[in-house]
């Protein structure tokens, strides 16, 4: 039997930055992940020396998790993705650039000169908007009454689809995702060298140097709560006595291994997360068919092309990595392998001629962007503690208050920490 003051179970973002915090204060912490590679949906394949994120993977530069991760001492190398680039619109099987600068508004054949004039000042509003000021409405409901024009308007969720990774306008609350739009028009998106994998290994690394425990093959299948204690049982038999656990697991993973969970809040977090899923596919290549065309978002599809490239390295031989993605709708049934071939016609449309170029790919069908996000139909935010039982805490991209994807799971793997610090700090108080 082992003992430690805080298990946490799950080794992605959001349990290896909980480690990093209270591993700083002193806590004896474990990591316990299952999979034989930590980071979750962080990681980074490595295929013939080509680095994939699994999809399309972007650190919002001033978001939760990019603040947080300095705070920790952590910097990242790589290079901004949205500065210097045209942003394609796909619509009608056509590319148009999206006017969003002085040359783009003077190129661009998508919109009328009215319209133009529109998105400028729409641009403008966000980029100056008081987020706090924005009312518990849909997104929908914000972008119907704020903007007049369809195609500016469809240009508007275009950017929102982009920027939260979820097709899901009237679920959606604006709020989270006009802060989002706003902070990547200000300081942009990271695209970082070695893909998200570089993330994943500076956590681990800063919180082993600080003590914590990390260990990997390690499928927790049962939480057994106590007042004063949890018991922790894996797969292989290990067992572990802790006063605190977290469980920066899935919401229904979570369900699943604690004992009694349907009796506590959990149950109404579980029950009340909607997951948002993406196909993507991840392509090595050599060059790039259209070198004009490095970011592109579907009008009237839900898609989005990016050259990750361009901002970071991704390999040692000059290989360049491109990724394609279609935000799936929560609402809707899907198709596979119509999306797979939607998928590919875009990327004829965007780069003809690509196949031949192709060095290594992933097509990664149905993947978890998101547990939950904030939304119209969500009665309380999760976390981060469970209430009804006192010393186990929750962690992960579903845990978000008003954060979403990353930022999420960074930022409540941080509120998860700091309230166990917290506790044990009143505890000492009223100890004397
Ligand atoms: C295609 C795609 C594109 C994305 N793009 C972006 C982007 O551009 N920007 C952005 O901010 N975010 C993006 N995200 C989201 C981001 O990757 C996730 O929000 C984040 O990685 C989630 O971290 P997490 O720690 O909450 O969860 P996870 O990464 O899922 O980690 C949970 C961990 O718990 C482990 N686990 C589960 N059950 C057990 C158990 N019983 N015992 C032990 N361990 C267990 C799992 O193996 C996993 O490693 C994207 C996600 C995807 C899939």
């Amino acid at each position: 039997m082992l003992t430690y003051d805080v298990a946490i179970i799950g080794g992605g973002l959001a349990g290896l930055t909980a480690a990093s915090f209270l591993a700083r204060e002193g806590q004896k912490v474990i990591v316990l992940e299952k999979s034989k590679r930590l980071g979750g949906r962080a990681m980074t394949n490595d295929k013939n020396g080509v680095l994939l994120n699994l999809g399309p993977h972007g650190l919002y530069l001033s978001g939760d998790a990019a603040n947080i991760l300095t705070e920790l001492g952590i910097f990242l190398p790589g290079g901004n993705a949205t500065k210097d680039v045209h942003i394609h619109g796909i619509l009608n099987g056509s590319v148009h650039v999206i006017p969003t600068d002085f040359s783009s508004i003077m190129s661009s054949t998508l919109l009328s000169w009215k319209a133009k004039f529109m998105l400028s000042k729409l641009i403008v509003k966000i980029m100056k908007l008081n987020v706090s000021s924005i009312p518990e409405v849909s997104l929908k409901e914000w972008g119907d009454a704020e903007i007049p024009d369809p195609m500016v308007r469809h240009i508007f969720y275009s950017i929102c689809r982009l920027t939260s990774y979820t097709n899901a306008p009237t679920l959606q609350l604006a709020k989270p995702v006009l802060k989002q739009v706003k902070r990547s028009l200000h300081a942009g998106v990271l695209y970082v060298d070695g893909g998200w994998g570089t993330i994943v290994q500076k956590l681990k690394t800063q919180a082993e140097a600080r003590g914590a425990e990390v260990v990997t093959n390690k499928n927790v299948t049962t939480i057994e709560h106590h007042d004063e204690y949890q018991i922790i049982q894996c797969s292989d038999g290990t067992t572990i006595h802790v006063p605190n656990c977290i469980i920066a697991a899935p919401p229904k993973e979570a369900m699943n291994m604690l004992n009694g969970a349907e009796h506590t809040s959990l149950r109404l977090w579980n029950e009340q997360a909607i997951p948002v899923t993406a196909c993507c596919l991840d392509i090595g290549i050599k060059k790039l068919p259209n070198p004009q065309h490095q970011f592109a978002i579907g009008i009237d599809q839900a898609l989005f092309f990016t050259n990750q490239s361009r901002a970071a390295k991704l390999s040692e031989d000059g290989i360049s990595v491109v990724s394609i993605a279609k935000y799936h709708n929560p609402m809707e049934e899907l198709n596979v392998n119509a999306d797979k071939k939607q998928l590919e016609s875009v990327m004829d449309l965007l780069h003809p001629g690509w196949r031949k170029e192709v060095v290594v790919q992933q097509f990664l069908p149905k993947l978890t962007v998101s547990y939950d996000f904030p939304h119209v139909k969500r009665k309380r935010n999760p976390g981060p503690s469970i209430p009804e039982m006192k010393g186990i805490f929750i962690a992960g991209d579903w845990a978000g208050h008003e954060e979403v994807l990353a930022d999420a799971a960074v930022a409540s793997g941080k509120r998860a920490a700091l309230e166990i610090l917290h506790v044990n700090e009143m505890v000492l108080a009223k100890e004397g």
